[in-house]
């Protein structure tokens, strides 16, 4: 009975505070601010979980271990990193 009425207590304290957090100075900054939120975490989470579960970072065929490439682009990276050295030696 105790911990169902902390728990709801506590959901309630947490609601109060995203309250606060969504009242920005007009809609726009709401807006962006929300967006900017939502399209950093896509970024940061699709990066991470395909690298977490072995498909190329490029596209979505499955990387060769260790790297984050399938063999198609490791072989593409090889070849840009071939001609970067190319031009700096
Ligand atoms: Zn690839």
């Amino acid at each position: 009975m105790l911990k169902e009425w902390l728990k709801r207590l506590k959901k309630e304290k947490s609601e109060d505070k995203n309250k606060d957090k969504l009242e920005y100075e007009n809609r726009f900054m709401k807006f962006y601010y929300l967006n900017q939120n939502r399209l950093n975490k896509e970024r940061r989470g699709s990066y991470g979980s395909r690298r977490k579960s072995g498909i190329c970072v490029r596209c979505k065929r499955p990387a060769v271990k260790g790297i984050v490439f399938c063999e198609y682009h490791q072989e593409k990276q090889r070849e840009y990193n071939q001609k970067a050295r190319g031009k700096f030696n």
